[in-house]
């Protein structure tokens, strides 16, 4: 069994990442075999449980307010609104729900405790649940993990380096508290990030060289490439090469052997063969359903064929790690303390991203 490492640097994973396209498929194929079924692939739903109005500037994201997208923004869904889509979900599929709402961070309130009962309806639907819902306080993690949640998402998107690049609302290190709060629970760690967002190879190796350093590693890891949606500041990048992917999520299975990899945004334009190449090189989790939050996303049946032609088989939930138990809301241990996540930037100033906007409102006068 390769080791797990802590310790590797920006060069390795950077001479990892350029390798000869078939050694490098080798090597990862190889490790993804000694740690993972290779014939199995989770499929995950991602659900947009309240869409738009979000006050960060992230630069790839339809959903920041300050930004003129097409979008359709939603309040928060209802608790049953939730429940059909995940039994919808998981009639198709799916072992794993993703909630995602459009906030800078999660506030005590009754809409933070529908979301605890979204939670603990999902768990008892015998469906891992992660949430993605911005920073979190390490006592709105403890309530999270109490309802059930087995996973909690929180992407660092790209290098520190780069991170500045593309979002000013918030810190690096905003993101890697957050990720500490999730890991004082039994709660699983989701990171990732997303490519083709303007950065070097330097910064992809930069990003795997910072997760890879968080011990434990993170359980999941979504690899996205980025859909260049018109009224953001990354409208005109151009789509990701399949090759930059191939070699992204090989890298990833290289520098973290038990992660589960994850093929996220941007499988529309990815051909079953480059996915399958994906596969081998060790992705090993999609998402279902016709968007990804907000940007399009192939349709289950689709993948199902695709799945059938490859002979995949759908992860079960649970796989690696037990269950998580759910403790009913008049049971519960903890009391909301209604504090404020400590955040780097409380009065930040908009700067490279104010421009894009006023440029992409005057292209649309
Ligand atoms: S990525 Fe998340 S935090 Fe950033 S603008 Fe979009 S919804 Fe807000």
């Amino acid at each position: 069994m390769s080791k797990i490492r802590h310790d590797w640097t920006s060069q390795e994973i950077l001479d990892i990442y350029n390798k000869p396209l078939m050694d490098l498929l080798f090597e990862a194929a190889t490790i993804h075999r000694q740690y993972h079924d290779p014939n199995t692939v989770q499929v995950s739903t991602l659900l947009s449980i309240k869409t738009g109005g979000c006050p960060e500037d992230c630069g790839y994201c339809p959903q920041a307010a300050r930004y003129h997208t097409d979008i359709e923004g939603n309040d928060l869904m209802s608790v049953s609104q939730v429940k059909a889509q995940a039994l919808r979900a998981k009639s198709s599929g799916s072992s794993r729900v993703c909630m995602g709402a459009a906030w800078r961070n999660v506030k005590d309130g009754p809409e933070f405790e529908n979301v605890l009962e979204m939670v603990r309806t999902i768990n008892k639907l015998d469906m891992e649940v992660c949430c993605t819902l911005g920073m979190l306080t390490e006592n709105q993690a403890q309530r999270l993990a109490e309802a059930g949640l087995y996973a909690y998402n929180h992407n660092l998107d790209t290098s520190e380096e780069y991170y500045k690049e593309v979002i000013s609302t918030r810190g690096y290190e905003d993101r890697l508290k957050t990720i500490d709060n999730v890991r004082k629970t039994n709660v699983t760690v989701c990171s990732g990030g997303i490519i083709g967002m303007g950065e070097k190879p330097e910064d992809r190796a930069g990003m795997l060289v910072a997760l890879s350093r968080l011990n434990p590693q993170p359980e999941s890891v979504p690899i996205n490439s980025l859909v260049a949606v018109e009224g953001t500041p990354m409208e005109e990048q151009k789509p990701v090469e399949i090759w930059d992917m191939i070699r992204m999520v090989a890298t990833t299975r290289i520098v973290m052997p038990e992660t589960q990899v994850r093929l996220s945004a941007g499988r529309t334009e990815m051909s079953r063969e480059g996915q399958a190449m994906c596969f081998f090189a060790g992705a090993n989790s999609i998402f279902a359903g016709d968007k990804l939050l907000t940007t399009p996303n192939p349709d289950v049946n689709e993948d199902m064929k695709m799945f059938k032609l490859l002979g995949l088989n759908p992860q079960k939930p649970f796989l690696k790690i037990t269950q998580p138990k759910t403790v009913e809301a008049e049971d519960s241990e903890y009391v909301p303390l209604s504090e404020k996540p400590k955040w780097s930037r409380p009065k930040h100033k908009i700067e490279r991203n104010e421009e894009a906007r006023k440029r992409a409102r005057k292209q649309k006068i």
